[in-house]
Order: structure tokens, then C-alpha cells, then sequence
């Protein structure tokens, strides 16, 4: 048994939950006449607050809330016009330098060694593949919370 007083939050524990609580606490208060007579207040709190009749009301407060709310007006999503904008801009870019270096990309992967440039495309496909997966998980985890609230 230590010699310093169990604090509020233990003692509330203790007087709510006697059976769950940790051994300590309880081992506290069996010896300790000033934590058990604050276990005992505490005890005939929470049970004057049990006691207390819960407040009803005598009409339906959804149905009024949901009158005074305003009508959901649709938004329009600039989701989706922002993806296909990215899109198209990394197309364009894409085919700009394939316009203007496609001869020298050509040479470029030609110069290499094969297996160098499969190793290269395997790698990239893994790494675009893992970080799709990625992200879909990450909007999915998203999603999911959003639905909560
Ligand atoms: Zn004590």
C-alpha cells in the first residue's frame, strides 16, 4: 500500500465498476478510511444521477430539426473536371515530348541493353501498380470514415 491517496479518476473507477477495478485500488480502500468515504460519495452520487429521470421530450425533435434545415442545393463537382484536366494535360505532355524527341527516345532505349530496359519497365509497372493500390486503399479508408459522420 503506498501512502499517497488514490486520486478522483481511481476512485470514481473504484465506485463505478468495484469488480473491474484494478487490485490496488481496491487493496487502497480497504485500508484507507478517507478514499473509502469519498468512494462512498461518490457511489451515492452516481446513484442519485441513475436516479434522475431522463429528460423526454414531448414531441418529435428529428421532425422539427429536419423542417428548419435548408434544402440540400446538389454541388457541383469539380472532382471529376479536375481529374480529366490532369489527364489531359499529362497526355498532351506526353505527346509533345514523344513530337518533338520521339527519334532520340527511340535511339535512347535502343542503346541500352535489353534486359536493362526490361528491368526498367518491370519496375515501373510494379511501382505505378503499388502506388495505385495505395491510393485506393487510402480512398477507401476515406470513404468509410466520411460515412460515420
Ligand atoms: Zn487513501
Amino acid at each position: 500500500m503506498t501512502n499517497e491517496h488514490l486520486n478522483d479518476a481511481e476512485i470514481q473507477q473504484y465506485a463505478l465498476q468495484k469488480i473491474d477495478c484494478d487490485i490496488y485500488i481496491t487493496e487502497h480502500i480497504r485500508h484507507c478510511a478517507n478514499c473509502q468515504v469519498k468512494a462512498q460519495q461518490y457511489a451515492l452520487l452516481f446513484e442519485g444521477i441513475n436516479q434522475q429521470e431522463k429528460p423526454v421530450f414531448d414531441f418529435n425533435l428529428a421532425d422539427l430539426v429536419i423542417a428548419q434545415l435548408p434544402e440540400t442545393q446538389h454541388k457541383v463537382s469539380y472532382g471529376n473536371a479536375f481529374f480529366y484536366f490532369i489527364i489531359c494535360i499529362a497526355i498532351f505532355s506526353g505527346c509533345t515530348i514523344f513530337y518533338f524527341l520521339g527519334t532520340n527516345l527511340l535511339r535512347l532505349f535502343s542503346g541500352i541493353t535489353p534486359i536493362l530496359s526490361y528491368l526498367l519497365i518491370t519496375t515501373v509497372t510494379g511501382l505505378l501498380v503499388f502506388l495505385c493500390i495505395d491510393m485506393y486503399r487510402k480512398y477507401l479508408t476515406k470513404m468509410k470514415t466520411l460515412k460515420y459522420y
